[in-house]
């Protein structure tokens, strides 16, 4: 793999044995197991390129029957490597919703998004307090956000494109979790994942309207600039760490990527580069090893 980093910040660790994947410095130095994916030795439908049996989402140009259990083993195995279990994992039907679940014991284990019940269809992001939960989200350009309150013993981990972010979609998922877990902001971590950078994420002038009606002018003036080819450019990371700050984490709890999915798409998959359906899995798991649970 060869990334290239926008800063020289030490934001993620490498791991290349197994299934290669990324990780948060910040969760690792707390012990909670946390990934996400790349396209590196994994297997495009489109080109048929890369290792059968090694990819975490079906395409639509994929037989499901026989795709399925190959994506659920793949991601069994990427489960393994952070010492959980498949049968742990909750995922939803993503549709770039602000929508977030809070998972149930019998939420867990694998299932084909076709197949889960409908409430957790149209859902981006998930909440929980289940010992060892392992939660998994998906995306090509779109940014995971991870949260982690090792004092309540609760993770969130949502699914935040354009849409997700302007609806603030991680202060949803640190709402809940206050409601339903007692969560409190000052102690919880965050972490916003790779997506796609500013640079290379060209708007329309009807995105910066909508982003304006909702955070207001100054605010979007932070995170939306028209840059010289005349587009509106969006920053995902600054606006889903604005999102965070307002509702409560501190700065120094705060990581934010500094990998951008389409500057690296030979090592990542995404959205705007490829125009392919294939993605990254995210995850994170309910332990906290070393935070004094
Ligand atoms: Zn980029």
């Amino acid at each position: 793999m060869n990334i290239h980093f926008d800063s020289k910040d030490k934001i993620y660790n490498l791991h290349t044995d197994g299934i290669p994947y990324l990780s948060f410095d910040m969760f690792d130095r707390m012990g909670i197991p946390n990934l996400y994916s790349t396209r590196y030795r994994s297997y495009d439908a489109d080109t048929g390129r890369g290792e059968p049996g090694l990819r975490v989402v079906v395409m639509k140009t994929e037989d499901r029957d026989e795709a399925a259990p190959v994506v659920i083993e793949s991601r069994a195995r990427l489960a393994g490597q952070l010492g959980s279990d498949i049968e742990h994992e909750c995922i939803t039907d993503q549709k770039h919703t602000d929508n977030v679940l809070v998972v149930s014991p019998e939420d867990l284990g694998p299932v084909w998004p076709a197949d889960m019940p409908p409430y957790r269809q149209n859902v981006d992001g998930m909440v929980t307090d289940i010992p060892d939960a392992l939660l998994t989200v998906f995306g090509g350009d779109c940014p995971p956000v991870y949260i982690a309150d090792p004092v309540r013993g609760a993770i969130g981990l949502v699914h935040a494109g354009w849409r997700g972010t302007l609806a603030r979609i991680p202060s949803v998922a640190t709402d809940l979790m206050g409601e339903r877990f007692g969560c409190r902001t000052e102690d919880m971590y965050a972490a916003v994942g790779p997506g796609i950078c500013m640079d290379c994420y060209e708007m329309g002038d009807e995105v910066y309207d909508v982003f304006a009606a909702e955070w207001g002018r100054s605010d979007t003036d932070k995170i939306m600039k028209r840059y010289p080819d005349g587009k509106y450019h969006l920053d995902l990371r600054s606006a889903n760490r604005m999102s965070l700050l307002s509702a409560g984490i501190k700065s120094e709890h705060i990581a934010i990527s500094n990998v951008c999915t389409m500057c690296n798409a030979d090592t990542f998959y995404s959205y705007r580069a490829h125009r392919m359906e294939n993605e990254q899995a995210a995850m994170l798991v309910n332990r906290f090893s070393k935070a004094g649970r």
